[in-house]
């Protein structure tokens, strides 16, 4: 008997990213010199005071199966920080299975979620395997990379379930402005079936000031699913760590999805998390400056590339410049972001992500989230590699 793939997984295969970085890995493996700044993850390490938060948890026995919808104190913490009751929150393995919770428990077949593109590659396969249908936006760069109010007009629909806004977002660094969600929420007035989801993840990594979906648009709180989480801003990527906060009819059904899929969060995870979001703030001032300082140096090195136009992220640490001047230039050779991002990891040994993955063709991401050294190596290869190599 042939193995058969469930139909739920037509469409959906490993993440772009996933792959790209497995073929840095395998290039590696083979000897080569390659340089990835593909993946969204901090080189920084966890904090010290929140890994010994780990081992006293686990010395001191908090090892066993944690209540499904987390540990209440930490429960408890996230609900008093954001001023909402515990049966608003429920904490999950990352914010990602947040995210999966929600539209497994919300979607049924042939329901709509819209995303503005770009937006985190997820989204649309985690959509599509809670049986919904990704309704993707194009938003380019001329519109600093959001959603407009009357693009989302357009695209509602009656089957429309969820709006997602990524805040900032991955892969733009986008923000949206107090007036900008205002606006949205506007559109959304006349339109009650549609739910927000706010995926502000990286929140605590802006270079400008941000503003909470649940901040600018109170009058959607009753419908609105806020996204939130210790990897990026405590690099804590594998501590798989993440939280809903939403109307406690959504939450209680996130959280019977959550019960039958993995009983809830790591209880040692859970109160390392504790640590981290009751730790010294200064230490988050701290990363950014680190970050911004990054930001910088990638977002001047890439627009000094002839062909290269990098609109400087909000936040985040990613840089989504776009190459279509060097398609063109390129006479065809390279007529896409897949093709260069492929020529670019043979030719230089840089791993980077074609924007393909993140629905907006014709840009490329670069990830910040890795030492200068890294940073400054990459960029100088990129840059060589295209004076050696045009068209
Ligand atoms: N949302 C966005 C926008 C992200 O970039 C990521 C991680 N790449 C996640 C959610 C998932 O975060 P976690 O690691 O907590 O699952």
């Amino acid at each position: 008997m042939t193995f058969q793939r469930a139909t739920r997984l037509n469409g959906i295969e490993l993440s772009e990213i996933v792959q790209i970085s497995e073929a840095a890995r395998r290039l590696r493996a083979e000897g080569r010199d390659i340089l990835a700044l593909s993946t969204g993850e901090p080189d920084l390490p966890t904090p010290p005071h929140v890994v010994a938060a780990a081992h006293e948890a686990a010395l001191a026995g908090k090892t066993k199966y944690p209540p499904t919808a987390g540990v209440p104190k930490l429960r408890a913490e996230i609900a008093q920080q954001a001023g909402v009751t515990l049966d608003q929150v429920v904490v999950s393995t990352g914010a990602k299975q947040v995210i999966a919770n929600a539209m497994l428990a919300t979607l049924n077949p042939g329901d709509e979620v819209i995303m503005p593109a770009p937006y985190w590659t997820s989204y649309s396969d985690i959509v599509r395997l809670a049986g919904g249908t990704p309704v993707v936006l194009p938003c380019p760069m001329e519109q600093g990379f959001k959603l407009t109010p009357e693009q989302l007009a357009a695209a509602i629909t009656p089957r429309t379930r969820w709006l997602m806004l990524n805040t900032p977002s991955n892969p733009s660094g986008a923000i949206y402005s107090r007036d900008e969600i205002a606006a949205l929420a506007q559109v959304l007035a006349h339109h009650p079936q549609v739910w927000v989801l706010a995926d502000e993840i990286y929140a605590h990594l802006s270079y400008v000031p941000f503003t909470s979906v649940a901040e600018a648009a109170p009058q959607l709180t009753d419908r609105m699913l806020i996204v939130n989480g210790v990897a990026k801003a405590w690099s804590m990527t594998g501590w798989r760590i993440g939280w809903g906060i939403g109307p406690a009819d959504l939450i209680k059904a996130m959280i019977t999805v959550q019960g039958q899929l993995t009983s809830g969060a790591c209880s040692i995870s859970q109160w390392a998390s504790l640590a981290a979001i009751t730790g010294d703030p200064a230490l988050l001032d701290q990363r950014r400056a680190i970050f911004a300082a990054r930001r910088a140096l990638v977002v001047d090195a890439l627009n000094a590339i002839p062909g290269v136009t990098c609109a400087a992220p909000d936040g985040a640490f990613y840089a989504f410049p776009s190459i279509a001047g060097l398609l063109t230039e390129n006479g065809g050779r390279l007529d896409s972001d897949a093709a260069f991002c492929a020529w670019l990891l043979n030719e230089a040994g840089v791993a980077l992500v074609p924007g393909r993955a993140f629905g907006l063709a014709g840009h490329v991401r670069l990830s910040f989230a890795y030492a200068e050294d890294t940073i400054t190596a990459a960029l100088a290869r990129l840059t060589s590699a295209l004076e050696r190599t045009p068209a």
